[in-house]
């Protein structure tokens, strides 16, 4: 980053001299410590082919990225960039979201460790923490998550309950020393390596289904959590199941009132929803660059009805993420917290046509692994944006919700 030009594009992304005082501090701290992100090269047969929309690595290689992630999560806390919007009383800096956003548009112009293990403690449980938790949880979790010292999960769906969450049925039982656990949670991801998960739990079985729940943090090792690996159909295992059996936990645990585990829950959601754009914008870039050399490597790309649709692609990916700058943006209280979920919405249906496309250019080469440079990458794609579709709320699930809060449309019949 020695070009002034690029320097001067990176302060212009600040709003008033107070962010563009931040801004020159956080470009001299990046820069210190990371060269520039170069784009991904985009000719035929060089550079990384792979295309997994989740991870396809070993355990080994999983655990180092999230080694390298926690690295970097401790260098940005001691530099003051770790919590930036979190309370000073925690060692947060106190500044408005703004200044988290402007950070995150900077960094993403410089090639610093991937960040997707941090991601749920940092994006999911953080922001109920602060809302929701004690002193305790606070200092214990939301502290540790943003200095890098722990990676956090999510145990939230079960075999029984995905999309209708409100019907869990791990319980938990109150005792005279805590609460004692038991049940199933299922697609954890970073299950294998997490510290500590976030959990919903059914404390009254006698009440309507959405007002009987209950949060905890679970902390991975206590006795009576074990994880097993599940492989996915692209050959990674990214996510777990989780099998709480007698797990005992101190009151202290709970985050929130009894009972109150949905609105929590909700809200825990909405933050894990407006992450998506984030991890999806350098992907984009790559896959559509991918896409374009394919075309003309199988001499397509002259083709008009190609070329219609390789734009129509590039118009919804970046219209998705200037929908989600817009979101960003928009204060709280003007948003129901549903048009978070419009960009995911659009990426995943758009990744399905990515695949569509590919596939029609490759023909046969789709579906076989010739061994050939990106061509069977791209089978690796159209399966992972199936997982796409569903993680985080299915899209069926999403549009009702818009829907009902957005549109205001008649609420489904339950
Ligand atoms: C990549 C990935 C990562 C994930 N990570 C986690 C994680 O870390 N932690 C976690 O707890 N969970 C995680 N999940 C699970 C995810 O939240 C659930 O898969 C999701 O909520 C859907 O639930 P389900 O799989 O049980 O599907 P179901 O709820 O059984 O749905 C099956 C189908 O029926 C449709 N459907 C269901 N109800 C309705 C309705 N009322 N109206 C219309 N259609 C409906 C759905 O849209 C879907 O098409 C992950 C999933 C994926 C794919």
């Amino acid at each position: 980053m020695t070009e002034t030009l690029a320097r001067a594009d990176l302060l212009a992304l600040a709003d008033g001299d107070e962010e563009r005082v931040f801004a020159a501090e956080v470009i001299a701290f990046l820069e210190e410590h990371h060269p520039p992100r170069t784009p991904a090269d985009a000719s035929w047969g060089t550079g990384p082919e792979a295309l997994s929309l989740f991870h396809e690595t070993t355990d080994e290689r999983e655990r180092e990225e999230s080694r390298l992630a926690q690295g970097w999560q401790r260098t940005k806390w001691d530099a003051g960039f770790g919590w930036i919007a979190g309370p000073e009383a925690y060692g947060g800096r106190g500044l408005r979201p703004s200044f988290d956003r402007l950070y995150r548009a900077i960094e993403g112009h410089f090639a610093v460790p991937d960040m997707s293990p941090l991601r749920i403690g940092l994006g999911t449980i953080s922001p109920v923490l602060v809302a929701h938790g004690t002193p305790y949880l606070i200092e214990e979790y939301a502290v540790r998550l943003h200095r890098g010292d722990l990676v956090g999960c999510q145990l939230f769906s079960e075999p029984e309950a995905g999309s209708d969450l409100a019907g869990a049925r791990t319980k938990a039982v109150r005792t005279a020393e805590g609460w004692v656990l038991n049940g199933q949670k299922v697609w954890t991801s970073n299950g294998s390596f997490a510290d500590v998960g976030l959990a919903i739990v059914r404390t009254d079985p006698a009440v309507p289904k959405h007002k009987g729940l209950t949060m905890f943090l679970v902390p991975m090792d206590t006795p009576g959590v074990e994880v097993r690996r599940i492989r996915q159909l692209t050959g990674g295992s990214s996510f777990a199941e989780t099998f709480l059996s007698d797990v005992r936990l101190d009151d202290a645990q709970r985050l929130g009132e009894p009972g109150a585990g949905w609105r929590i829950t909700n809200q825990a959601l909405a933050g894990e929803r407006r992450s998506v754009g984030d991890r999806s914008h350098e992907l984009n870039a790559r896959a559509l660059g991918l896409l374009k050399v394919l075309a003309e490597r199988v001499r397509r790309s002259d083709d008009p009805l190609i070329r219609d649709r390789w734009a129509r692609l590039y118009v919804a990916l970046y219209s998705a993420r200037a929908q989600q700058v817009r979101m960003q943006a928009t204060p709280e209280d003007r948003l129901t917290g549903a048009e978070r979920a419009i960009d995911k919405v659009v990426v995943a249906r758009t990744y399905r046509d990515l695949g569509a496309l590919a596939a029609e250019l490759l023909g046969p080469a789709f579906a076989a692994d010739t061994g050939e440079w990106g061509t069977f990458a791209w089978t690796k794609w159209s399966l992972g944006a199936l997982g796409f579709r569903i993680a985080g709320g299915t899209e069926e699930i999403i549009k009702t919700m818009l829907a009902e809060r957005v549109l205001g449309l008649p609420r489904e019949p339950k």
